[in-house]
């Protein structure tokens, strides 16, 4: 057998080292500048643990993967298990175990009007079919998405992507895109009247930087996209599964899509898996015919692992009341943060739902700190957010990101089963790096020079 606990023992010194050679040699060039490289040995709940036993609180769970927590037991149990019965698992000419069951569970937490689902493998993929369906069931060629959006980075969804950065130098891409602003319902008017448009893809609450919808956006999306015969796609990898509050962002707003898309959560953190949910008629166009009707289709799509991944997910969501727990704490650490923030002046605003929060920080008007903040926006627009990273992460053991590129945002998203312990050593870890921060010149603005020049955005 191969002993993966003594392999890694024996191995240990060297991950780093071989991550460095043969997977990613700048990312841990940053992640060893920033101080991030730490030696994380095991995790559990909301938490990750160090060789040193040291506690982290992750705000980051897996760019939202976690939303059980990490290792959750009763979801791996479900995996012993469904590896334990021998399945006859990914038959493709025959009638999968699982996958049937986990497509009942998750349409009926889902918004009414939703009935088929195509099992994907990540949530680009899950945007992928969902573009695809579009065109299929409408016969047109054109998808419209929202400036800022974030969608994923495969090709056509790299596409439909708000972000210029992550565009530059993989083109051409798609052909028959175009990019509105967020919240602007003439500029959709406008678009969707044109006539062939087949597909309206959005983030309920974008990702990118905690950008919030205004209240008659997305119904206003719908009313307009209903009108003209466009399909309204509800991109929920990130928002989706408790994350905001509610099973999904869109509840907030009332709205029924046509296509839904989750992903990262479903997977329990074990097993990679995306749904992407539709009506009927855009199913029934897509797979029009006996002839047709794999012809969208894709090799692990309905994996048992992952269908049990899923399954077990959904029951501890509901079980452990893991959505209300995002929406009851999500306030609180909400309120705490913008009560803490209100004393410091480069405090700008918390916005989000449930436990999506981004926190947003604003030119100060002192002389002295206002040259620092020049300084450092000078030398890297996300770079003030990246270096109040490094206390909150060494100093107070919390792990989390910059909400996106060019913008001056931390975002906050830590599982589901945060406790009010965790929410008010978020909110007091937050008080004192804030503090700091605003002494200039002070420890923060020391840090920043390390990083002068250095390019460092670590997002995702
Ligand atoms: N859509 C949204 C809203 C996302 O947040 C992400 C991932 N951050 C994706 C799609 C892409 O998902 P994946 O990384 O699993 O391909």
């Amino acid at each position: 057998m191969l002993d993966l606990e003594k392999l890694l023992a024996a191995e240990r010194g060297h991950l780093s080292g071989l991550v460095e050679a043969h997977i990613n040699p700048a990312f841990v060039k940053c992640l060893k500048l920033l101080g991030f490289d730490k030696r994380y040995v095991r995790a559990a709940g909301a938490y990750l643990y160090d060789d040193a036993d040291n506690r982290y609180l992750d705000c980051l769970v897996g760019y939202g993967t976690f939303a059980c927590g990490r290792n959750h037991p009763v979801i791996r149990q479900t995996i012993q298990q469904a590896m334990n019965l021998d399945l006859p698992n990914l038959l493709h000419m025959g009638i999968p175990s699982l996958s049937g069951l986990l497509a009942r569970e998750l349409l009926n937490v889902a918004p009414r009007g939703l009935e088929t689902v195509f099992f994907t493998n990540s949530g680009s993929e899950g945007v992928e079919t969902a573009l695809k369906y579009a065109r299929a069931a409408t016969g047109r060629p054109r998808i419209i998405h929202c400036d800022k959006s974030f969608h994923g980075l495969t090709l056509g969804a790299l596409s439909v992507n708000g972000h210029g950065q992550f565009k530059d130098g993989f083109g051409p891409l798609l052909p028959s895109i175009t990019t509105i602003p967020y919240n602007d319902l003439p500029a959709l008017a406008r678009e969707v009247a044109r006539g062939d448009v087949a597909g309206f893809i959005v983030e309920p609450i974008q990702g990118e930087g905690v950008y919030m919808p205004h209240d008659d956006f997305l119904p206003g999306a719908l009313e307009l996209c209903r009108e003209h015969g466009v399909v309204f796609i509800a991109d929920e990898v990130q928002t989706g599964l408790g994350r905001t509050g509610k099973m999904f962002a869109c509840e907030h707003w009332g709205i029924r899509p046509d296509i839904l898309i989750s992903a990262k959560a479903l997977s329990g953190g074990y097993v990679p898996v995306g749904a992407v949910m539709s009506k009927r008629w855009i199913h029934d166009k897509v797979f029009s015919s006996l002839d047709r009707c794999v012809v969208h289709s894709s090799t692990f799509s309905e994996n048992d692992l992952a269908m049990a991944a899923g399954l077990a997910t959904l029951h501890v969501l509901q079980d452990e009341q893991l959505v209300e727990n995002a929406a009851a704490l999500g306030e609180l650490l909400a309120d705490g943060l913008r009560e803490v923030g209100q004393k410091y002046e480069m405090f700008r605003e918390v916005r989000g739902k449930g436990l999506m929060l981004g926190i947003e920080f604003c030119p100060p008007h002192s002389k002295m700190l206002k040259m620092g903040w020049n300084l450092l926006h000078k030398l890297n627009e996300s770079l003030f957010c990246q270096v109040m990273l490094i206390p909150l992460l060494n100093e107070h053991r919390i792990l989390a990101q910059v909400a996106g590129h060019n913008i001056d945002v931390i975002k906050l998203m830590p599982a589901l089963v945060i406790t009010e312990d965790d929410v008010a050593h978020l909110v007091r870890a937050f008080d004192r790096v804030l503090a700091s921060s605003h002494r200039f010149p002070g420890p923060v603005w020391e840090l920043s020079k390390r990083f002068a020049g250095s390019a460092m955005r670590l997002s995702g």
